[in-house]
């Protein structure tokens, strides 16, 4: 019998970035020596005193269920933290912790759609979004962007976009994949016409930290004024931040009924994410910050080493990212140059033949680019690196 399966599941595409991430871990338990540049995860291991908070919160009885939305001392943490970075106000009732940024933006976009509801997405995007538009019975509508643009969203193509159906538009800055940051000029730019079309804007902001500019110019795009503000749903989380990647927890600040919302959808799909997991992150807000801050410099170091030597990869025309830890790279070149017809391939025959596991650009809406991820230890990028030349010159 055929196994029926909803309408709903079958239009979503599997993750490519934790596909060829598997794929990549599965080769290398079977014995073959491949380095994985795909997935967006930092090498380190979590800070110690994050995990011994952890522990800490266990033999203290912190083992039961909490609020689906989160303890108040992490609400208060993160409210904190906004203030702090952002001269932004949340109160208790405007911050959702979830599990993860992922389950957070899923849950945002389930609390603001209606079917048929259009979400602009700049192109390209993190793999997640339009998927998740979708099984929210919404409808993405993608602005393309270009290289020569930064692949930053121009204000007049996100104008000619908007619709009588337009709901809201999704931001990432600093961006995955391509590293990119949006001014504030830029970002303010596109706020007022979220403003002016009464759109509400979902800020994924998971890479803030690791902005390699001057942190000043660093503006999350709801704190513009009360217009920006009120239509914000901002999102972050410990993940990236922290190297918290397994532990599973982010964060939405926005108005009060969105997140109401996605707390009673809490409330029914997941109740609260791990409580020990909350703990662990209370300690990254609240604890020292000098071991993260290594880590960012450690990224930003590899960034300026590894840069120079992409650009002289045969076929590759690299972008230099303002933060975040990937290389877009056009990749279309070095494709025909090998005799690919397209750049999937390439990326392919990179993993089979080179041994290095890339993220080819079509995840991300943009079939000519591959991804490659620089939170990877950096002896073994450099040896990734090398693989990628001979490759070429072969
Ligand atoms: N947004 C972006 C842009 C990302 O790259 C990621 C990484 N997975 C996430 C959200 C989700 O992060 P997490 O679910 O690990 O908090
Ligand atoms: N966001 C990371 C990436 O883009 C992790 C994988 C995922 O969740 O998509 O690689």
């Amino acid at each position: 019998m055929k196994q029926p399966l909803s309408n709903r599941v079958e239009q979503v595409a599997p993750s490519p970035t934790l596909f060829i991430t598997a794929k990549a871990k599965k080769m290398k338990q079977e014995g073959i020596d491949v380095i994985g540049l795909g997935a967006g995860e930092p090498d380190f291991n979590t800070p110690e005193n994050i995990i011994q908070a952890a522990y800490r919160s266990m033999e203290e009885g912190h083992t039961k269920y909490t609020p689906s939305s989160g303890i108040k001392e992490l609400k208060d943490a993160i409210s904190e933290k906004l203030k702090r970075d952002q001269s932004l106000d949340y109160s208790e009732e405007q911050i959702f912790v979830g599990t993860g940024a992922k389950h957070v933006l899923y849950s945002a976009f389930q609390a603001i759609i209606n079917p048929g509801d259009e979400v602009i997405i700049p192109v390209p995007y993190w793999v997640t979004y339009p998927e998740q538009v979708k099984l929210a019975g919404g409808v993405p509508v993608f602005v393309e962007t270009g290289f020569d643009q930064d692949f930053k969203i121009l204000p007049a193509d996100f104008e000619k976009a908007i619709t009588a159906k337009t709901k809201a538009i999704v931001l990432n800055s600093p961006n995955n994949p391509t590293g990119m940051s949006y001014s504030s000029d830029e970002l303010k730019a596109l706020g007022e016409l979220a403003v002016q079309h009464d759109l509400y804007m979902i800020s994924d902001e998971i890479y803030e930290k690791l902005y390699y500019g001057d942190k000043s110019d660093l503006v999350s795009v709801a704190s513009f004024g009360p217009e920006f503000y009120e239509r914000t749903i901002v999102v972050n989380g410990v993940s990236k931040a922290y190297a918290m990647t397994g532990w599973r927890i982010g964060y939405a600040a926005g108005p009060r009924p969105v997140i109401a919302a996605m707390g009673k959808l809490a409330d029914h799909m997941t109740s609260n994410p791990s409580v020990s997991a909350q703990y662990a992150a209370l300690e990254a807000y609240t604890g020292s910050q000098e071991v993260p801050e290594k880590m960012y410099q450690a990224f930003e170091e590899r960034m300026e080493r590894f840069y120079p030597q992409l650009e002289k990869i045969p076929g590759f025309k690299p972008k230099k990212p303002d933060g975040a830890f990937y290389f877009f790279i056009e990749a279309k070149e070095a494709a025909k140059q090998k005799g690919f017809h397209s750049v999937d391939a390439f990326a392919e025959a990179l993993l089979n033949q080179a041994l290095v596991a890339v993220i080819p650009g079509s995840g991300f809406g943009m079939p000519d680019y591959i991804r490659l991820s620089y939170a990877t230890d950096p002896d073994l990028f450099q040896t990734a690196l090398n693989r990628i030349q001979d490759f070429m010159m072969k």
